[in-house]
């Protein structure tokens, strides 16, 4: 999967948001930095909102019977943000400074991919998430069988 290269007004105003690390960006964006991991997280990285996703379970169902979704969700990290911008973000140039070691969402996303590339990037994002041991945490959810 290759990255996305847009660097539209458009795309660049995500850089408002900053998008979240799969676990292979931290020690990357220390080494590129010349800094440790852990002055990495301390100074530049902070919790994300996460991701939340559905899984369906089959398991016991009868002829006919529908799967009902189970909502997870699990945590992500992303840059700190200040003054409305990424904390990577160069303001006078308008350009990322970390751009060859960029976190998975600010690299493999645009404003202009489809709907369902859009949907391959992100199960590919949630995947390196959970393949590195991270715990889904459960949802309450309404429709979830008990
Ligand atoms: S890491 Fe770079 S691309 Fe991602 S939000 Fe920050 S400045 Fe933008």
């Amino acid at each position: 999967m290759e990255r996305t290269v847009c660097d539209c007004q458009k795309c660049r105003s995500f850089c408002r948001r900053p998008g979240y690390c799969v676990p292979d960006d931290v020690p990357a964006i220390a080494e590129y930095l010349g800094m440790s991991e852990a002055d990495l997280r301390k100074n530049y990285l902070t919790a994300g909102r996460g991701i939340t996703f559905a899984r369906y379970y089959t398991l016991g169902l009868r002829r006919g019977q529908q799967a009902e979704p189970a909502l997870y969700h699990v945590s992500t990290i992303v840059p700190k943000a200040y003054n409305g911008w990424c904390t990577f973000f160069d303001t006078r140039t308008g350009h990322c400074q970390i751009h060859p070691v960029a976190p998975f969402a600010c690299r493999m996303f645009d404003d202009h991919i489809s709907p369902e590339e859009f949907e391959t990037r992100r199960q590919a994002g949630l995947r390196l998430i959970l393949e590195d041991g991270t715990h889904a945490r459960p949802l309450p959810n309404p429709t979830m069988p008990t």
